[in-house]
């Protein structure tokens, strides 16, 4: 049996690139009974000066960077309004209400998101990490292959830090792509195990699931996120797993899940429940 939902999806407006009705076509076409949309929130006061926002303004993508709470629920009011449109308009599939958040482990931060969540009522919260926080700035997990070997070496065991911060905190309902850095081929030695597993453990203590996100199967290195190594300690820590496609257009929806679910079945994995 195949998961026959998708929770983790992004649309126009933020940094999709197909409208919520398109994604939901696609789940309809392929058998699904539920989609959840999920886009960025990500809000940090110093986040337009990040490297990251200016090549977001290059790829028409800005929208997903929010220097304030404010701003941010100026875009996610009217998106949920329309999420609500559109279940009334397709009465046959449950669309859910969810946002891929960025934690930030401050006071501030977490009051702002408080308010916030509190206003919105998403019907789930994914768990994320794309930036680093560093000497007052900013770093996307892109930037860090730009960095030198020590720097990234700091900058990875901050990732992991706020990550497992993040999972610890009970607030999400899982957590997204955990071994992020992968991406820029960084964090794979083994050294990096150790951080791996204190992330898991703050997960299931917190009761955080994970997912086993789907958009990272390439020719050169056929694996989701997170690695088998990371599976491996999900398992012994029996931390609920689902599959997320993080489709960012509709053909995307449900990529991979077939593979996903041998994984899990292999590995003997605990399935979420919704
Ligand atoms: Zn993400
Ligand atoms: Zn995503």
């Amino acid at each position: 049996m195949i998961q026959k939902y998708t929770l983790h999806t992004h649309t126009i407006g933020f940094d999709g690139q197909d409208s919520v009705q398109d994604m939901v076509n696609r789940a309809r076409e392929l058998g699904f009974d539920t989609i959840g949309i999920s886009n960025h929130f990500i809000v940090n006061p110093v986040i337009k000066q990040a490297k990251m926002y200016f090549y977001a303004g290059i790829g028409g993508y800005r929208s997903i960077y929010s220097a304030s709470f404010d701003e941010v629920l100026s875009r996610f009011v009217p998106h949920y309004e329309e999420l609500q449109i559109i279940q009334e308009q397709n009465p046959d599939m449950k669309i859910l209400r969810g946002m891929e958040v960025d934690f930030f482990n401050n006071a501030k931060w977490r009051n702002g998101f408080e308010k916030a969540i509190k206003i919105l009522k998403p019907d789930y919260l994914i768990g994320s990490a794309h930036f680093v926080e560093y000497d007052g700035t900013l770093l996307n997990v892109h930037d860090l292959k730009n960095s030198d070997e020590q720097m990234q070496n700091l900058l990875l065991e901050k990732y992991w830090t706020n990550l497992k911060n993040a999972a610890e905190s009970g607030m999400f309902t899982w957590m997204a792509h955990l071994d992020l850095p992968k991406k820029v081929g960084l964090g794979r030695g083994e050294k990096w195990a150790d951080f791996e597993s204190r992330a898991v453990e703050a997960g299931a203590k917190s009761k955080t699931a994970i997912e086993i996100n789907t958009s990272f199967y390439r020719p050169d290195c056929y694996e989701p996120y997170p690695s088998n190594r990371i599976l491996k300690m999900v398992h012994e820590n029996n931390v609920p797993v689902l599959i997320s496609d993080d489709a960012h257009v509709a053909k995307n929806i449900g990529r991979h899940f077939d593979e996903a679910q041998k994984l899990i079945k292999d590995l003997k994995l605990k399935s979420f429940t919704r």
